[in-house]
């Protein structure tokens, strides 16, 4: 789900709040599909968001050694897929599409290009992935996907985006309640 009825342009000045300092997981933003304008910027909002899950779900990630997890934004084609389309976590074998650094095997976290004008839409894509990343990116099912939901809710409010986190409630609401034919 993106937020996409979030005004374009939600730009953050000055110093983001969230939880800085040292976490078990390191996101590198690929250089090839971020614009090389905003990466410092982007990268600086990325390792918050980072450390925050960390704090919302402490521990190491489990059968991991990969010092870092590339994070890129996954091609316009992968929009609107049936299967896996963006934001999305790959752990296995190499789709067409990803960029030159992605290798396969590895954790690679894949986000819509939505968050490079929005960066409430980057903290809530990349706080989801990075939960499951750390829940075990080998698994998924509802409960994972429940409680990824909840930490990138959690990481909207810790990190000062909470008009974001309350439209996002509001959009998943009316999607639920449209699936049950309730509005
Ligand atoms: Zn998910």
């Amino acid at each position: 789900m993106h937020l996409s009825a979030i005004a374009v342009g939600f730009f953050l000045s000055g110093a983001v709040p969230g939880y800085a300092g040292t976490a078990t997981m390191h996101v590198k933003l690929d250089r090839e599909t971020f614009p090389p304008k905003s990466l410092i910027t982007l990268q600086n909002l990325a390792d918050r968001v980072a450390a925050t899950i960390d704090r919302l779900i402490p521990g190491r990630v489990t059968k991991s050694n990969q010092p870092e997890f590339l994070c890129y934004i996954a091609p316009d084609f992968w929009r609107g897929a049936a299967y896996d389309p963006p934001p999305i976590t790959l752990i296995g074998a190499a789709r067409l599409g990803e960029p030159k650094a992605a290798r396969a095997g590895t954790v690679r976290i894949a986000l819509d290009s939505l968050v490079l004008p929005n960066h409430a839409e980057l903290v809530y894509e990349l706080a989801h992935e990075l939960a499951h990343v750390k829940m075990d990116p080998r698994y998924d099912n509802y409960l994972v996907e429940t409680l990824a939901v909840a930490a990138s809710l959690e990481a909207l409010t810790v990190m000062g985006f909470e008009q974001a986190r309350k439209m996002t409630l509001t959009i998943t609401r009316n999607n639920c309640l449209k699936v049950f034919k309730l509005l």
